[in-house]
């Protein structure tokens, strides 16, 4: 820890005309402060691991089958739940409906039927009934006739 209390010390040193006592108390004030930044440094590197490991966990999904890697709006793999659970590696599978064999740990995958999607409800947007805005606006816009209305 950095006592900023030195720093006072050593201007007062300065001003009472004691130099070389002031000097060698900066001298060891600077090795301190590098020293310090020297930590700083190392600890925002292991924060920042720290930082990528924690993205990383939140980011590796399984679905019940394989795992998962989501980085933003893409998801990367299959990869080997066996491999993954055990040692921690990503190990690609094959995609599609194929047969998946690990070529690290063996173990092969089932083929998965694929997902069945249901048909979705056909949903209809918002319906503008046009005819009555028309209709509407003739009454506002009094005797407009359809030739003026046209040519607006
Ligand atoms: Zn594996």
């Amino acid at each position: 820890m950095l006592d900023y209390s030195k720093f006072k010390e050593v201007s007062e040193l300065f001003l009472k005309g004691k130099n070389r006592e002031a000097t060698l108390l900066l001298k060891e004030l600077q090795t301190k402060y590098v020293s310090l930044c020297d930590q700083v440094s190392a600890l925002k590197l292991q924060v920042k691991e720290y930082d990528d490991i924690l993205n990383f966990s939140q980011n590796l999904i399984f679905d019940g089958n394989y795992y998962w890697l989501k980085t933003g709006s893409v998801r990367h793999g299959p990869f080997c739940a066996e491999c993954c659970k055990d040692e921690g590696m990503l190990v690609r599978l094959p995609h599609g409906n194929t047969k998946k064999i690990c070529w690290r740990c063996g173990k092969q995958y089932a083929v998965q039927p694929a997902p069945q999607v249901q048909p979705k409800e056909k949903k209809m947007g918002k319906v503008i009934p046009l005819h009555a805005l028309i209709n509407s606006s003739d009454k506002h816009c009094g005797d407009v006739s359809d030739k003026q209305a046209v040519s607006d």
